[in-house]
């Protein structure tokens, strides 16, 4: 016989089964692809993002996802010993809620229930296996999607079912080198600024008035972040509210992580406007060390503020941290929500997340 408190946990469980029977969101996710790879440049996937609930769905591009064929870190590969490559590809700064706002024409794949889309990713791109060698590799989709939603104009997160397993045999080649990376370039220095300014590349005028200006902000935020941290070897709210809870050596870690950044110095930097336009992402780097140095600037960083949150002097900051010599971020986490909840979560995490870095720096609204 049910007791009268399972009878109504019952009836609640009805109520609940009835209305989400009336709008399901449901994303599926299959990943197919070359089974042996001759070569890293022949490991190659493709991303099958269907939809299997019964509401159209606005899912935003996230550069992060398999939506985007941009070589981010969409995958979790290992083998069955867990050895995993390295990753070598893009770290992007981007905002979900930025890009929907904006409503820009590709900022989102609009799925209609039963609809698939389908994208090709060559890992070669964001992979190198050299250390973990040739083996049988497991790869696994990130399955986190934003969806943004037309009547309320909110993004929400919706987590993809994965169906199926996908694993290549690699042998062969196991890295390839296929990104030529400028050095800075002196034909393209600033000629009417000091010598020892930043340098452009495919960057007009007004887009080197705004990043001498964003290296200003930038310059100040690291050096402002350093000061702060050095003077505050104890819990404050500001360090609390983005790192987490405070302790000695993770103090350390992120007073290091600004010394870097000050000491490597927002000018020494090239600074590239004219390879990505993509609207809802503000910048990205490459992480391996040929690339040291280069800041690629898109579509969000020219709409952004000069100072305050998400501000183009931020990003620089935000940037700056993903090189792998000043602090080696990843980007855990995008956004102020995202990283406040990071903070209470995951200390250690949050310590290594790019936004982190950057809200801490700009400090706004201020804490103390
Ligand atoms: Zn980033």
């Amino acid at each position: 016989m049910l007791s009268s408190t399972k009878l109504h946990s019952f009836a609640s469980a009805l109520i609940i089964y009835a209305l989400s029977a009336s709008a399901t969101q449901e994303l599926t996710l299959k990943l197919t692809g070359t089974e042996i790879a001759d070569g890293v440049d022949n490991l190659k996937v493709v991303a099958s993002l269907s939809n299997t609930g019964d509401e159209t769905l606005q899912v935003l591009n996230d550069p992060r996802s398999i939506l985007s064929s941009h070589p981010t870190n969409s995958f979790s590969i290992s083998d069955a010993d867990g050895a995993a490559p390295s990753f070598n590809g893009m770290k992007v700064k981007y905002s979900p809620s930025f890009a929907a706002r904006k409503n820009y024409t590709n900022a989102f794949t609009t799925l209609t229930p039963g609809q698939s889309v389908e994208v090709e990713h060559d890992l070669s791109n964001a992979y190198n296996f050299t250390q973990s060698g040739a083996s049988r590799y497991n790869i696994i989709p990130a399955s986190t999607f934003y969806i943004y939603d037309l009547q309320t104009q909110e993004v929400s997160k919706l987590k993809a079912k994965i169906q199926g397993e996908h694993s290549s045999k690699l042998h062969g080649r196991l890295a390839v080198s296929r990104r030529s990376f400028a050095k800075r370039c002196d034909d393209d220095h600033d000629d009417d600024e000091e010598p020892t300014g930043p340098a452009f590349q495919k960057c007009n005028h007004k887009q080197r008035r705004q990043i001498r200006r964003a290296v200003q902000v930038a310059t100040k935020y690291a050096h402002n972040a350093h000061d702060y941290l050095t003077d505050h070897t104890n819990a404050t709210d500001r360090y609390e509210t983005w790192f987490g809870e405070y302790n000695k050596t993770r103090h350390r870690t992120v007073t290091k992580h600004y010394a870097n950044l000050v000491e490597q110095g927002y000018k020494n930097y090239t600074y590239d406007c004219g390879t990505c336009d993509d609207n809802g992402t503000f910048a990205y780097v490459y992480t391996e060390p040929d690339a040291f140095g280069t800041i690629y600037l898109c579509g969000a960083f020219w709409r952004a503020n000069a100072t305050g949150t998400d501000s183009r002097g931020g990003t620089l900051v935000h940037e700056s941290t993903h090189f792998t010599k000043l602090a080696g971020t990843a980007d855990h986490v995008y956004g102020q929500s995202g990283a406040k909840d990071l903070a209470k979560e995951d200390p250690d995490e949050a310590i290594t997340n790019a936004d982190t870095h950057e809200y801490f720096a700009e400090n706004h609204p201020a804490l103390d």
